[in-house]
């Protein structure tokens, strides 16, 4: 009898270690060193599922003229970062239209890229070390500094002419918004979903100025000449392409195509046709 109960016990003991072993292993959640809990998508060799699939899925702006913008009348999402994608899908796939692009913010891109959503961001994204606990990130493919979008004739030429109580508007989930209560803690910061938000606000009169990196900025004062860029930039802005943490073959591929691309001058053709000059070495 009392031999039968302590095989009864071995028993229940090891059935509750084997589920728990066997709950641990198929877990899909992840503690991102942010603190923040996400769920990540197993990272195991992206590149090979895009190419099974056929499809490279990227996350792009669609509200930046220039980088990523949506034409609202073909329907197309047009700039630079979009090149840049549509190149990446004819290194990996032999075609450049084997690619969907879906749109990101500032502030989605990263959650959108660890729940499986998009296989890649190329979307203005700055590398940074907070990012980098989150994600990947590919050589730097732009480099951009923060700056300020003002009315033409404002008084505003530097940073540092913003006065308190002042409002400077950007958008959520950007070095952006940091990098601006940093260099002029003094002034109230609005923050939007997006920039196109954020450039209506403006217009509309809610800020004195816009914040974000110099060429976005250039975007938008091409829409609307009645606003300027400030020459000075107070920030450095190195763009990478993201993936997701451990997606080595994706990040090996990504980083020979640029490498590729600036040594055979299509970095260079794409750069002035967005950017209307050459790139500084
Ligand atoms: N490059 C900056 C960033 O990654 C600003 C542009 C953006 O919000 O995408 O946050």
């Amino acid at each position: 009898m009392r031999k039968k109960a302590w095989k009864w016990w071995i028993t229940v003991a090891l059935t509750a270690l084997l589920s728990a072993i066997a709950l641990t292993g198929c877990s899909t959640t992840d503690k991102g060193e942010g603190g923040t809990s996400s769920k990540t998508a197993k990272s195991t060799n992206t590149l090979e599922k895009i190419k099974q699939r056929g499809k490279l899925v990227v996350g792009v702006k669609y509200d930046l003229n220039l980088f990523g913008l949506k034409n609202p009348e073909t329907g197309k999402v047009e700039g630079f970062d979009i090149d840049i994608a549509k190149g990446l899908a004819k290194k990996i796939l032999g075609d450049e239209n084997k690619i969907e692009l879906k749109e990101v913010t500032s502030k989605t891109r990263i959650p959108m890229l660890n729940n499986g959503e998009i296989d890649a961001i190329i979307a203005t994204m700055t590398i940074n070390e907070e990012r980098k606990k989150e994600v990947d990130f590919s050589d730097v493919y732009f480099m951009a500094g923060q700056s300020l979008l003002v009315k033409k004739d404002s008084p505003i030429n530097s940073v540092k002419d913003l006065k308190k109580g002042m409002t400077v508007l950007t958008a959520k989930g950007s070095t952006s918004a940091e990098n601006i209560r940093k260099a002029a803690p003094q002034v109230n910061v609005l923050e939007f979903e997006n920039y196109a938000e954020a450039f209506t606000a403006l217009k509309a009169g809610q800020g004195d100025a816009l914040t974000t990196d110099n060429a976005l900025l250039w975007g938008m004062a091409k829409q609307d000449p009645n606003y300027r860029v400030l020459d000075e930039t107070f920030t450095e802005e190195p763009y990478g392409i993201a993936v997701r943490k451990g997606d080595k073959e994706l990040l090996q591929v990504i980083n020979e195509y640029l490498k590729e691309i600036k040594e055979n001058g299509e970095y260079d053709k794409i750069y002035e046709k967005w950017i209307g000059k050459k790139p500084q070495q």
